[in-house]
């Protein structure tokens, strides 16, 4: 049996309504302590009534509160929620009460972890939780909320079970001594190989979803990487200067391509600097580059390509690069031939006239390059358990031996159940994953 666990489930600060939430056997106890009501306390009905601290018998605030008989609640326990007016003295005061008749705060996620204890939802429906409140877009809010309604969950199980069923003939086989139908099964397998390949090609763009993508845009002074900037995002936040290398600190903004929140950094220009504040930018945009997931290389459409901008394609050339060749309001002067050879995207744009939508469309093309909606997964720890699943079954696979084709595929079915949460064992591997939800939770 859990203790009685609560939280202010609501952002701390003055606005219309705050939410104290309280989880456990005590909280119909706890409730009635505190809340006066003409009203008797009916499960899942809105009562208004006050808050009264029973010791003083102070009223503390007017209050609508909700007690929510087990097990038909979020986390299948008895469930009380108090709306109040959001101030900080209110929330907090009131969280002390509940305290005080016997309840504890609550970790981050805690609620949505005894939802999942207590098997109302599985791990991977317990992280959507998590993801629909962090959304950024509206897609990626979408997704989330596919996978709450277990649309996720119901394709991974769906996997597990054809997993199961070869990994049931193999033990009859190995049992009963009959003839395998190797090349079928294994048929089967590659079916189902196609099916996690598809799921890891998906978290390519699943995890800019989830997390955002880093785009970065380079190229030396004065090529009109800030005016590019300022055209994607259409303010003029980065400054917009004719002296080269005044972009000597890294400017970021986030823009949302169809859905994909793309955090954009401005960096310093690169080239040989002689002034030492010059000489940490460009440091700074190396480093920016190297966590970038798209670089967008600007070059001056009425200048040359320099050694200097060689020397860094070849430096950068397995990044996804965008070579974005500016300022073709004014007459061209660049040869592009060089840049052919490194198979990239080449753009024409103009930041000045804020003719930038090929830019765009490139960076939707590089965003989206692996979406599929059927194969969508968001989490990284989906995907290295997927990954693990793979493996397994390359080696069952590869296995000339029937009793090592069954092991395989058992840790092959045991990774696929760890997504969903199944056969996790380890309290620390739980931990860590509530721990990113926000209290309350
Ligand atoms: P950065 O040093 O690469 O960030 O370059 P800036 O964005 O500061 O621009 C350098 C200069 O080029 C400024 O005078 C801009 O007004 C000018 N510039 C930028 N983009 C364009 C463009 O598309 N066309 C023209 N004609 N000038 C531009």
């Amino acid at each position: 049996m859990h203790d009685t666990i609560c939280a202010i489930s609501t952002p701390i600060g003055e606005a219309g309504i705050g939410i104290v939430r309280i989880s456990g056997g005590e909280s119909l106890k706890i409730a009635k302590r505190i809340f006066r009501s003409k009203n008797k306390l009916t499960s899942h009905r809105l009562i208004y009534g006050k808050i009264i601290d029973p010791d003083s018998n102070c009223i503390i605030d007017e209050a609508l509160l909700c007690y929510m008989k087990a097990p038909k609640t979020y986390t299948r326990e008895d469930v009380v929620e108090i709306n109040l007016h959001s101030g900080f003295a209110v929330l907090s005061e009131v969280l002390s009460l509940v305290l005080k008749e016997g309840a504890r705060l609550a970790e981050p996620g805690e609620f949505t972890k005894r939802a999942f204890l207590k098997g109302r939802i599985d791990l991977v429906q317990a992280e959507a939780v998590e993801k629909i409140i962090s959304s950024k877009t509206t897609l990626a809010r979408e997704i989330s909320t596919q996978q709450l309604q277990g649309e996720l969950s119901l394709k991974i199980r769906k996997i597990r079970e054809n997993l199961l069923s070869i990994l049931s003939l193999i033990e009859a086989s190995l049992d009963f001594e009959e003839e395998l139908d190797r090349e079928r099964l294994f048929k089967d397998i590659f079916s189902i190989k196609k099916e996690l390949k598809g799921f890891l090609e998906g978290y390519r763009t699943g995890k800019f979803l989830s997390n955002s993508c880093i785009g970065v845009i380079i190229g030396r002074p004065n090529v009109g990487k800030s005016s590019i900037l300022n055209a994607l995002i259409g303010t003029d936040r980065a400054i917009v200067t004719p002296i080269p290398g005044t972009t000597r600190d890294l400017v970021s903004e986030v823009i949302n391509i169809k859905g994909i929140p793309l955090k954009i950094t401005d960096t310093a220009g690169l080239c040989d600097a002689i002034d030492l504040i010059e000489k940490e930018g460009i440091k700074r945009a190396y480093k920016a580059i190297e966590n970038a997931d798209i670089v967008i290389y600007v070059l001056d459409g009425t200048g040359i390509i320099t050694k200097d901008d060689i020397a860094i394609f070849e430096k950068i050339k397995n990044k996804s690069i965008i070579f974005t060749v500016n300022k073709s309001d004014l007459p061209k002067r660049i040869d592009i031939e060089v840049l052919k050879k490194y198979k990239k995207p080449i753009v024409f744009v103009s930041a000045k006239r804020k003719e930038v939508s090929l830019l765009l469309d490139e960076i939707e093309k590089a965003l989206f390059s692996s979406y599929d909606e059927a194969h969508i997964i968001t989490s990284i720890r989906h995907k290295e358990a997927m990954e693990r699943s793979l493996e397994h079954l390359d080696r069952a696979i590869s296995s000339k031996e029937d009793e090592v084709v069954s092991i395989e595929l058992r840790d092959s079915i045991d990774a696929i159940s760890e997504i969903l949460g199944e056969n996790i064992t380890n309290e620390d591997i739980l931990d860590r994953i509530f721990s990113t939800f926000c209290v309350g939770k």
